[in-house]
């Protein structure tokens, strides 16, 4: 079965999100499990862990099928020692919020050189960043999302997540999540069928499928390679239907996190809708 939702708020706390992933229709979601434009977080209470693990198994959704979203903060390929620390620290505690609230997947995005040291050498640095934080918990997957390569972000090519993979030690942790728009934007174009089954190609010969631990489904302001992240909504961007007809029936997007992440949240439930009307029969 294909489980599609959206990154939904958790405001007024964490244990909302599944009420709201609820209203939309969603089979899975996302959600930041502290402010995600802050370093610190008060720990989560037992009493709105609880509630959450209440209110996630009264609408049905799997703990597998929630895809939790790391803070914009967090650079884990930092080239100043003090700053990765302070990184790695925060990693770390959405780790263990991860595990506290017995979900299984931490989404992030891989990081940034800031113009500092090589791609390689900061690729080496966020492999070494995840390899720490899987040492200190348990059960929990790190995701690494594909990003647009807007700046000086690290991930806009298949091949930067297969180098960090190589690094990560322990491989049953590691996984990815690809972005629509982010893939779009950095290069591989998926306006077509044709165009899609040669990128999830290229994903899987330079990666490999089996490391697919979610996915989010965005269409694109920006066009092809423009290396600026923009969404849009479904179909309203240079994407088009195309590639979620594409995804949503191809079987290696099976019972994965499919995560919405449109601009307009009050049609979300019409999208996901939409997406499951793509299903051929
Ligand atoms: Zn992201
Ligand atoms: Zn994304």
């Amino acid at each position: 079965m294909k489980r599609v939702g959206a990154h939904v708020s958790a405001s007024g706390g964490v244990e909302n999100a599944p009420l709201n992933a609820q209203k939309i229709g969603a089979r899975a979601f996302a959600l930041f499990t502290k402010n995600q434009r802050q370093w610190v977080a008060k720990p989560l209470t037992a009493k709105s862990i609880d509630a959450f693990q209440a209110n996630l198994e009264r609408i049905g959704i799997e703990p597998r099928h929630v895809l939790p979203h790391d803070s914009y903060l967090i650079n884990l390929g930092h080239p100043d020692p003090e700053a990765l620390a302070k990184s790695r620290d925060a990693f770390l505690d959405e780790m263990r919020r991860c595990e506290q609230l017995g979900l299984t997947l931490l989404n992030f995005h891989p990081g940034s050189h800031l113009n500092q040291v090589s791609e390689e050498q900061s690729l080496d640095t966020v492999a070494e960043s995840i390899n720490r934080a899987l040492e200190q918990t348990a059960g929990v997957t790190a995701v690494i999302e594909n990003t647009a390569g807007q700046g000086s972000n690290l991930g806009y090519r298949f091949e930067h997540l297969a180098q960090i993979i190589d690094r990560v030690e322990d491989k049953d942790r590691v996984g990815i999540c690809i972005d629509t728009c982010h893939t779009f934007v950095s290069g591989y174009d998926l306006r077509t069928a044709e165009a899609c089954a040669a990128t999830f190609a290229e994903l899987d010969r330079v990666v490999g499928c089996h490391y697919l631990r979610g996915m989010h489904l965005n269409d694109s302001k920006p066009d092809l390679g423009a290396r600026v992240d923009r969404h849009h909504s479904l179909g309203e961007g240079k994407l088009g239907w195309e590639v979620f007809r594409f995804i949503m029936n191809d079987p290696r997007f099976e019972e994965i996190p499919m995560v919405l992440e449109t601009i307009d949240d009050t049609i979300w439930d019409r999208e996901i809708a939409q997406l499951y009307a793509l299903v051929d029969d």
